[in-house]
Formats: C-alpha cells, sequence, structure tokens
C-alpha cells in the first residue's frame, strides 16, 4: 500500500487522511482499488499461461464493491455459506467459478449452491458427501465435488488460523481419504471433479506450503493408480503478508514453488488466497477521543474504534501498525491504543510510541482483511462505514450504520395487551 507522510500529513494513495476526514465520521476503512489490483496482478503475472483459477476468498473482505472489482477482474470466488454465495451473485460474480468450502454447509445452502451451478462444493466430511449427493439427487442434478483433505501439515501460524492439523475441524483425515475418492465413484449424484486442502492463514514459511502440496501430489498419484482423474487441484490460500515488518514469501517463490510440484499434470491448479489480496490494501481511521494514565504510569489512548470495529488484536493477539494522521509538536508517549468497549480485551495495539492528542485521528494499518468482516454490533455501536480510493477519488461503499439499522426489528415490549 502506498501511505505516506507529504508536508506533516498521511497520505493514502496520494489522499490526505485528515482533510477527507472532516466529511467522514470516525471511524471508518479505506481501501485502495490501486493496491487490490497490484496485488491480484502480482498473481496473475507469475501465472501466466498456467492452466488456473484464483478464487478470492470472499470470507476475507465481503464488501460488495470489493467482490465486483474482483469479478470484473475475472477471478473465481471461495465462500464458506449461501450469504457469501448471494453476495458473489449480487456483485456480478460468475458462479461457475465458486468453490463453496466449509464444515457445516446445510441442506438448504447445498440446494442454493446447485441451483446456482457452482464449480464444485469442498467437501470437508464423508457425512457431507453423502448429504450433497442425497440433496443432488432431490433435484435431479449432480454434484461436482472436490473432497478436501486434511495434509496433518503445521503451518507455524496462530493456533486460531491454523486449518490442517490433525487437530483442527477441518477436510477428511489424510488415512480415510483414498477410500473415500473409491467410494465416492459409486455415488450416482455426485461427480468427484477435484482435490483440495487450505492449512491456515496467515503463513510466513515456504516449507509447510511445500510440504502439503508434496503430500497431496503424493496422494493424487495414488488417485490414478486407482483409476481417478481429476479436472483440479485447489491449494487453498493461507500466503501471509507484512504486519510488523516480518519477512514474508513473495507471491513468485509462492507461486513457482506450488507450479514445480503440480507441473506434470494436466489439471487446472485453483488457487484461494484472500489476506494477500486485500490485507495491506485497507486501514481504519479512528480519532482520539481521550487520554488517561493509571496509578502505575501506564497511558491509555482511548479512541473511537473498538474491538467490535476490529476484532484481530483482542482474537488473534494480532499486531497492527498505528500512525499520526498529523506530525504534530507534541511530546512522544508510550502508549496502550484501547476502544471504548467495556471488555479489558479491547484494544488496539499495545505499548505504542505517538505524538498524538484528544481530537487528533490515529490510523490503524493493514486493516484490509478480516477486519470490517469480523465487526459486531457490541455495546449497540453502529458498524462503521466503509470507502475507497479509486482514480483518485474517495467513494463511499458501505455507509455507516444507523442505530435504527442495529435495533432492526427487536420489539419493545414482550407483553402488549
Ligand atoms: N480458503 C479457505 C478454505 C479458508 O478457510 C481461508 C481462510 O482461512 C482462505 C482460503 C483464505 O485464507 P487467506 O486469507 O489466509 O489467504
Amino acid at each position: 500500500m502506498t501511505i505516506q507522510y507529504n508536508n506533516n500529513s498521511l497520505y493514502f494513495d496520494d489522499i490526505d487522511i485528515s482533510k477527507i476526514s472532516n466529511e467522514i465520521k470516525t471511524p471508518y476503512y479505506l481501501y485502495s482499488e490501486t493496491t487490490i489490483l497490484k496485488n491480484l496482478e502480482s498473481y496473475t503475472s507469475q501465472l501466466g499461461e498456467l492452466n488456473s483459477l484464483i478464487c478470492y476468498s470472499v470470507k476475507a473482505n465481503s464488501n460488495l464493491s470489493i467482490l465486483s472489482l474482483f469479478a470484473k477482474n475475472n477471478t473465481g470466488f471461495d465462500i464458506v455459506s449461501g450469504g457469501e454465495l448471494e453476495r458473489v451473485i449480487h456483485a456480478g460474480g460468475d458462479t461457475n467459478k465458486v468453490v463453496f468450502s466449509g464444515v457445516g454447509k446445510t441442506d438448504d445452502e447445498i440446494r442454493f449452491a446447485l441451483k446456482n451451478n457452482i464449480l464444485c462444493f469442498n467437501v470437508e466430511s464423508t457425512g457431507e458427501l453423502y448429504r450433497i449427493n442425497k440433496v443432488a439427487e432431490s433435484m435431479g442434478l449432480v454434484a461436482e465435488v472436490s473432497l478436501r483433505v486434511n495434509p496433518e501439515i503445521d503451518p507455524k501460524t496462530h493456533p486460531y488460523i491454523t486449518t490442517g492439523l490433525s487437530e483442527n475441524k477441518f477436510g477428511i483425515s489424510h488415512d480415510e481419504i483414498l477410500q473415500l475418492f473409491i467410494s465416492a465413484k459409486e455415488l450416482t449424484s455426485v461427480n468427484v471433479c477435484g482435490i483440495d486442502y487450505h492449512i491456515g492463514s496467515q503463513i510466513l514459511e515456504l516449507k509447510p506450503f511445500v510440504d502439503s502440496a508434496k503430500k497431496v501430489k503424493s496422494l493424487v498419484d495414488k488417485l490414478h493408480q486407482n483409476g481417478i482423474t481429476l479436472n483440479h487441484v485447489d491449494i487453498g490460500g493461507g500466503l501471509g503478508i507484512s504486519y510488523n515488518n516480518e519477512a514474508t514469501i513473495t507471491r513468485k517463490e509462492y507461486v513457482k514453488e506450488l507450479i514445480d510440484i503440480f507441473k506434470d499434470y494436466e489439471f487446472k491448479i485453483i488457487l484461494e488466497p484472500g489476506r494477500s489480496l486485500v490485507g495491506d490494501a485497507g486501514i481504519l481511521v479512528t480519532k482520539v477521543v481521550e487520554i488517561k494514565s493509571n496509578s502505575i504510569g501506564k497511558n491509555f489512548l482511548v479512541v473511537d474504534a473498538g474491538m467490535n470495529d476490529l476484532l484481530r488484536p483482542p482474537l488473534y493477539n494480532a499486531y497492527h501498525d498505528i500512525l499520526e494522521s498529523k506530525v504534530i509538536n507534541k511530546k512522544s508517549v508510550m502508549y496502550d491504543v484501547v476502544g471504548p468497549i467495556c471488555e479489558t480485551a479491547d484494544f488496539l495495539g499495545k505499548e505504542r510510541q505517538l505524538k498524538t492528542d484528544i481530537g487528533e485521528l490515529i490510523i490503524i494499518k493493514d486493516t484490509g482483511a478480516y477486519g470490517f468482516v469480523l465487526s459486531s454490533n457490541y455495546n449497540s455501536r453502529p458498524k462503521c462505514g466503509e470507502y475507497i480510493i479509486k482514480n483518485g477519488t474517495v467513494k463511499c461503499i458501505r455507509s455507516r450504520e444507523e442505530l435504527t439499522d442495529i435495533f432492526g426489528d427487536e420489539k419493545e415490549h414482550l407483553n402488549t395487551t
């Protein structure tokens, strides 16, 4: 992302954040279309002519404008609910390029996906395979399915975002999957078209990706020996980004290594990146409401964004860089940057050296992925607005909620006569 100081003001994609914040109520998310497209291009340029499909992982940021940007750039989508499929359809996405992951697909969601002719279901258990077969049969259709293997590889990331370990709920165990592929051939309303796996998120080392790909490759060879050929291998997502100057794997290295492993096969390679496409393309803009210190000399910077707006710090102890929107003539102070929510876990960053004051803006970096999508109305706080910079102008892509939006159809009186 391009975020830099110019004449003591912080600019994001050449937009002066302080200036636009006179018009936009804080807190709000601001995204850069240019950065998203650059991120996408850094994958597509590496994939070149390879028979491949990028299925953007909708859960990372499901705003309709972001989805429509991907749709216009011909990506497919990785979804995990009927709601996400509805979003893809609304955004003009091609349902023929949708893969449906997730351990708890309901019969209604399966029916909805079948009606919309998705590319395939990423099947997460034996029970689900039989259930999809039954639902498809009842509709007189044949469901395209890919079986998700749990490669039992440690991705060396936060435990809450590992998905390919034997103790995780995802996928089918490596030891059982061959038999399931063989049994699936007997089912009349499913067609097994692929194999998929996804080992976790925010992965910063190449080795777990390579190890899992090699394991899946040997599984594919076993499938071939058993007369099972596939149309695609879906390698999931998970490529990490640099939140705190960590070294990351470049998309070039990642794509090259994986292509090398699967290059001798005819099938299509599907990728499901989320964070690496949108993570560094977003910031959260918030305002300082209060400054306080406690009896042991700890300083708190209380801002108007809380854990209901950005859950990653309390949920995963995630680090986000925090910057001042203006360089002001103040003493630098070490703060815990906290929100207004009544939870001790309500923090955005700990022990940050900042020069700021009440009423000044504070920018939380790299919040384009798993930011707004994880927000809630906890403490009856309306969800914040979302904006995008497109061709040098700022466009609203989701208005800030009003209190009436969050009351919904809640009833004022239970015992009306
Ligand atoms: N695919 C699946 C099945 C996922 O569960 C996820 C998220 O964890 C992703 C893709 C996207 O991962 P990331 O955002 O780390 O690229």
